[in-house]
């Protein structure tokens, strides 16, 4: 069964735009980075559940009062996400009455939880539930210690009680690439045929690599016909790139955080997930998600969990588009397309040539001089240059040393 009639293994819109021209600007016709294009990819037309608000909530810093998760639900929402995922409302009293504060906000978005009481999740008012279940050999013997006969039979009795509650349901297996493969090719195929709406897989100990991810999302694309949802965490850096290679597999949503916040090291970041796609798939991207958005969600967030955002996070990181090099900030001013796949715009930023280094060049000072009004011929922007270099050489600058530099120099030149 389907979500809203989508079909899985149709192709998708590819990376270029409808015109047939690649949005950076300059890209030779054949280029690396465009993705790999088949029938099965879903990367032109993905969805994103969004999870800081559970997944979130196990990051070792998180505390969520009501108000700051209506803040959180309201942003992620007004970002575009097409669903905002909760905890679990049988973890607390007070989960069960923010679950149900959310549900009833009226986003645009769709409200999910977990569940373990399938009356409980109802009774909270979302609209859809997160059916989850261990499946990999560890979690059955040293957690629930459920045989694979009794996890089929439990979940098509919780399934088939939901359906008539008219809420969506996904069901979902952890630690599935520890898993054995028939036995959860089985479980998904009777779950599907039961009528859910979506299927899951997560790589919960984050251990799988973008190759495995797509060998195992393909196998089950022509298993099931239901969405497939992913989960990926990051413990060994993979999870943006996991996410890529699921939805190039034939997978449908993907789960985020908001800065990737979740048990230990967390999950695929919403922010760098953006960046990705934003490449691929940008007509897609750009139409759906208000990227101009992202720096303040990952404000509010952060500010939430007392963290700072990472120098090198990608598009809101301090250092994401400044350029130092002198020989990267000359190609940069004539074309930014030399050196940056990122049009730093489409997020409402803008990008900073630094020439505040020893590896400064002479055509950045240039352009600093004329934005600072200054006049001068090359030979004097050269002449300065050196002089920014040879303090450079000294200790470091700030912005406002370089300036005052190129100000005195240029009040040195009137004069004479
Ligand atoms: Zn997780």
């Amino acid at each position: 069964m389907c979500e809203n009639g989508e079909s899985n293994g149709v192709a998708a819109h590819g990376p270029t735009t409808s015109n047939g021209s690649h949005p950076v600007q300059g890209q030779p016709k054949s280029s690396p980075y465009q993705s790999v294009q088949d029938y099965l990819s879903n990367v032109g037309r993905y969805k994103i559940i969004e999870s800081t608000l559970r997944e979130g909530e196990q990051f070792a810093n998180s505390f969520f009062d009501t108000e700051t998760k209506i803040k959180i639900a309201k942003a992620l929402d007004s970002f575009g996400v097409d669903m905002i995922e909760l905890t679990n409302p049988c973890s607390s009293e007070q989960s069960f009455q923010d679950c149900k504060t959310i549900a009833n906000l009226g986003l645009k978005a769709n409200v999910r939880c977990h569940m373990d009481d399938a009356k409980k999740a109802v009774e909270a008012g979302v609209d859809g539930v997160d059916l989850v279940i261990g499946t990999s050999s560890f979690l059955r013997e040293y957690s629930h210690g459920k045989s694979m006969a009794m996890i089929q039979k439990t979940a098509l009795e919780v399934i088939e009680y939901l359906k008539g509650q008219n809420v969506e349901v996904r069901f979902s297996s952890e630690d599935s690439f520890r898993s054995d493969l028939v036995d959860i090719l089985a479980l998904y195929k009777a779950v599907d045929g039961a009528g859910v709406h979506r299927v899951g897989i997560a790589d919960t100990v984050g251990g799988a690599t973008p190759r495995m991810v797509y060998d195992l999302v393909r196998t089950l694309r022509g298993v099931v016909g239901c969405d497939i949802e992913c989960h990926f965490h990051d413990d060994t850096g993979c999870s943006v790139a996991n996410a890529h290679s699921a939805l190039e597999a034939g997978a449908t949503h993907v789960d985020t955080s908001v800065l990737g916040i979740g048990e230990r090291n967390g999950i695929t970041p919403l922010g760098a997930f953006m960046a990705r796609m934003v490449v691929t798939a940008p007509e897609y991207t750009k139409s759906k998600y208000n990227l101009k958005e992202l720096k303040a969600l990952e404000t509010l967030v952060a500010d939430a969990v007392q963290i700072n955002i990472p120098f090198n996070n990608p598009i809101t990181g301090f250092c994401a588009f400044t350029h130092k090099a002198g020989i990267h900030a000359k190609a940069i001013l004539a074309n930014p397309s030399t050196y940056e796949i990122l049009d730093p715009e489409i997020f409402g930023l803008s990008r900073y040539v630094s020439i505040n280094s020893r590896i400064t060049g002479w055509n950045a000072v240039r352009s600093r001089a004329d934005q600072l009004g200054l006049s001068m011929t090359d030979e004097q922007v050269k002449e300065v240059t050196a002089k920014i270099k040879q303090m450079a050489d000294i200790r470091p600058l700030a912005i406002d040393d370089t300036d005052s530099i190129l100000r005195s120099f240029h009040l040195e030149l009137q004069k004479a």
